[in-house]
């Protein structure tokens, strides 16, 4: 075989590793047993450590070394400059490091969920003084030009620093803090009795699927089940899951939740299944998936257009409860801005703040201004600044996120990232579609889904995210069409 074979050989075992690992996880969140766990965290961690071995065997990297010399064509040069940059940042981090933030997450997990419920910080305090101890270990061994931070953000978002996200932060921060006091000031603190009726789950199921089926899932490569933290995976474009959960007193969270996570499914079923089992059919990052759940949850489904056609199914699907219900009544609901402790359950507009609060938490602490154990002190006082509010105990406050506990530090300014990007791309689908909207009011959605799927589905890691932002849109990533969205939408 020749070296390029042997090479791709190795690379497709690799991804096939690495989706099978997503169907055991798939499978301990919807289908598995209690019972099952101990048996299946041996099988996923024995998965993440044939992995580790695999994409950093001294053959693996003599092959790479090998290839990188050669003339490639366009779609190798992709998979050769991809796993390079996978193998070169895995042997970075020495296996004993591995295995001790493995370990260590995997214990203060469940001291997290303990702490949590018990609103107790302070046994959680000391893990979370270990975990970010191991992740400056891990940030040092990476390298990094200017923060220590900047390896874990470019580990979520290949290229991003601490300057960037501290340059587009900042100026949200400036224009959303008038917003939200304005747009809050203006709420109609009416109760919503409608919202609270009952709503039986079958019909929740059957109105979301309807909605996600029309934004062009197809079910012969995808599922829909019930976890209690909905997320989006599976194995590829031909096998994607999707979750999601019901409140019978409240449907608004299976359906947004169903949306968002079709918004995500769209995008993996888009990537090109010829090339399963290499970058060229993976997703670039997590700020572009993000913003692929994120459109089509905020951008198409909160707007008013997108109701003009699904309201009316709405009441035929629940008649009782919404016999007195307007249309009108139903926009302002769900785009209702209400400071909040939980950032789940946050507005369009507040949902930012609640990122800029943890990025900077996590920049003061990699920049030694904090101690990760005073994290509930400076959360209050964050809290304080940006929303007006400070949780009354530590469960809605700084133990609310599973993240730290899981060893993801660097993550939460990917869900901004996302809304930036959204409102960059539909803004240019706008641009580029001209009766998009029009659609939309009629319920046809597959125009938005194929613009989508060509200008960036198919493409899987082939460019950067800023690179494919900015060969979409023809401008860099920027904050300014995400800002004039929401001053559209919330500033009239
Ligand atoms: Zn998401």
């Amino acid at each position: 075989m020749d070296t390029y074979s042997l090479f791709l050989n190795r690379v497709n075992e690799l991804y096939y590793l690495r989706t099978a690992a997503n169907i055991l996880s798939w499978d301990q969140e919807t289908m598995m047993p209690a019972k099952g766990a101990a048996a299946r965290a041996k099988q996923l961690a024995t998965i993440s450590a044939l992995h580790h071995e695999h994409l950093t065997s001294p053959r693996f990297g003599d092959l790479l070394a090998e290839l990188q010399t050669k003339s490639l064509n366009a779609d190798t040069q992709v998979i050769v400059r991809e796993m390079a940059r996978d193998y070169h940042r895995a042997v970075k981090i020495p296996t004993r490091l591995v295995e001790e933030m493995t370990e260590t997450t995997a214990l203060a997990y469940e001291v997290w969920n303990r702490a949590r419920q018990q609103s107790d910080f302070a046994t959680f305090a000391p893990w979370l003084d270990k975990i970010f101890s191991l992740k400056k270990e891990e940030a040092r061994c990476l390298g990094f030009e200017k923060s220590l931070y900047d390896a874990h953000l470019d580990d979520h978002e290949p290229g991003l620093t601490t300057t960037m996200v501290e340059l587009l932060f900042a100026r949200l921060r400036q224009q959303l803090v008038p917003l939200v006091e304005r747009a809050e000031a203006r709420v109609d603190k009416k109760e919503d009795g409608w919202l609270c009726a009952s709503y039986p789950l079958v019909l929740q199921e059957q109105f979301g699927r309807q909605i996600v089926e029309t934004m062009g899932i197809d079910w012969q490569a995808g599922r829909l089940d019930v976890s209690p933290h909905p997320f989006c995976g599976g194995a590829g474009p031909s096998d994607v899951r999707i979750t999601t959960r019901y409140k019978e007193n409240d449907f608004l969270v299976s359906l947004f939740g169903m949306i968002h996570e079709a918004g995500h499914a769209l995008y993996e079923q888009g990537l090109e299944g010829e090339y399963f089992g290499t970058p060229l059919c993976d997703t670039v990052s997590l700020g572009i998936h993000e913003s692929q759940s994120r459109l089509w949850e905020n951008q198409v489904a909160r707007s008013a257009d997108f109701w003009e056609f699904w309201f009316p199914r709405l009441q035929q699907t629940f008649p009782e409860q919404t016999r007195n219900l307007k249309l009108e009544r139903f926009y302002h609901t769900i785009n209702r801005v209400r400071r909040s402790l939980i950032r789940v359950d946050a507005d369009e507009l507040t949902y930012n703040l609640h990122i800029i609060l943890r990025f900077e938490l996590e920049r003061a602490i990699f920049e030694d201004q904090i101690f990760a154990r005073d994290l509930g002190t400076a959360w209050n006082e964050k809290m304080k600044q940006y929303l007006n509010t400070v949780p009354s105990q530590a469960a809605e406050g700084v133990l609310q996120d599973v993240h730290w506990a899981s060893g993801l530090v660097g993550y939460f300014p990917t869900y901004v990232l996302g809304n930036l990007y959204a409102a960059q791309f539909y803004r240019q689908a706008n641009i580029e579609i001209s009766d998009l909207k029009e659609n939309i009011r009629k319920g046809v959605l597959s125009p938005l889904r194929a613009w989508l799927r060509e200008k960036i589905h198919r493409h899987g890691r082939r460019y950067s995210a800023s690179g494919l932002v900015e060969r979409v849109t023809g401008e860099p990533p920027t904050a300014d069409h995400f800002i004039d969205y929401l001053k559209g939408k919330f500033g009239s």
